[in-house]
């Protein structure tokens, strides 16, 4: 075992590459999405060094250990280079027939190709969805495929039931036929002081209520946590979650059937040490720890190193 600072920077510091492991980390390193600041392109190799801080002992709420499940880091996904549509098909066959995946992006346009082959295998599927952001623009600025816009393109495409999605975080400026178009397709939208005002454990009674027992997906855009949190993002919007509240949330989510997440829109040149990179991995090991806790895995070697114990 390394000290921290001298772990390998892969995520949690994983020697697992294989595409076969039950659980796979891969990064999109993808951010021609973006409608404003450029940079999420290095948010996998950030959240990736972060995330070895989180290595080091057991969740201290559930217990349970996010260390020895069975992951694999894969890697980085290709892109095709300055093509937003090409780069959509490049992640949608590199993430066909993996188990459960989980993305460190990337600007959220990748979310969209991730559904796509999610949705292949399970049909449409519920989403739980923290943003400051809707991202149900029927285009971005003119483009059709761009980071405001994959669950416009998701809803339609049949890829989530709308009515088993919910968005948390919700505040900046908007369009108000986008937001009725969004609530009139059956999307639940909690607003960032509704979080505020109705606390933690309310919203999580919400999301529990409206995703219910099917197969669910996680995708959380790092601004849905508040500039204070996460700096190092491209579209920051003010009055958002605090860290431990998007914490909050997540822990009461045990149980549900989660089929993956995705952690995008780090972008790590404006981020103020290492805090937006950090917030991002620790969401990713706070989802780890729901899966620790669903159900039984296949024994694996975690981080490079054996597994002390069948779990
Ligand atoms: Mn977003
Ligand atoms: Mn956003």
């Amino acid at each position: 075992m390394h000290p921290t600072f001298a772990t390998p920077p892969s995520f949690f510091g994983l020697a697992r590459r294989d595409r076969e492991a039950p659980i796979c980390v891969a990064g999109v390193p993808f951010d021609i999405g973006t409608s404003n600041r450029p940079g999420a392109r290095f948010g996998p190799f950030a959240i990736r060094h972060a995330s070895r801080m989180l290595l080091d002992g057991e969740h201290p709420a559930s217990w349970s250990d996010p260390t020895r499940l069975p992951l694999a880091d894969i890697g980085d996904f290709r892109i095709a280079l300055g093509d937003v549509q090409a780069s959509l098909r490049l992640i949608d066959r590199q993430a066909d027939g993996l188990s459960h995946l989980i993305t460190l992006g990337g600007d959220h346009s990748v979310t969209l190709p991730l559904l796509r082959a999610l949705s292949r295998r399970l049909g449409p599927v519920g989403l739980i969805h923290f943003d400051a952001h809707v991202d149900t623009w029927p285009d971005s600025f003119g483009q059709t495929y761009g980071h405001g816009s994959p669950f416009f393109h998701a809803i339609n495409e049949k890829l989530i039931d709308p009515r088993r999605t919910i968005q948390v975080g919700i505040r900046s400026p908007m369009q108000r036929g986008v937001y009725d178009w969004t609530v009139g397709k059956g999307v639940t939208i909690v607003p960032a002081m509704a979080v505020h005002e109705e606390g933690p454990a309310a919203v999580a009674a919400r999301i529990r209520a409206v995703v219910g027992d099917g197969p669910v997906y996680l995708s959380f855009d790092i601004d849905a946590l508040d500039p204070a949190f996460a700096p190092g993002t491209g579209t920051p919007e003010v009055g958002g979650l605090a860290s431990w509240q998007a914490q909050a949330i997540l822990r009461r989510l045990s149980g549900l059937a989660f089929a993956g997440m995705d952690v995008v829109e780090v972008a790590p040149a404006y981020d103020v040490a290492e805090v937006t990179a950090l917030a991002a991995a620790t969401v990713v090991w706070e989802y780890l720890a729901l899966l620790a806790q669903a159900r039984q895995w296949p024994e694996g070697p975690a981080s490079g190193e054996p597994a002390a114990t069948a779990r």
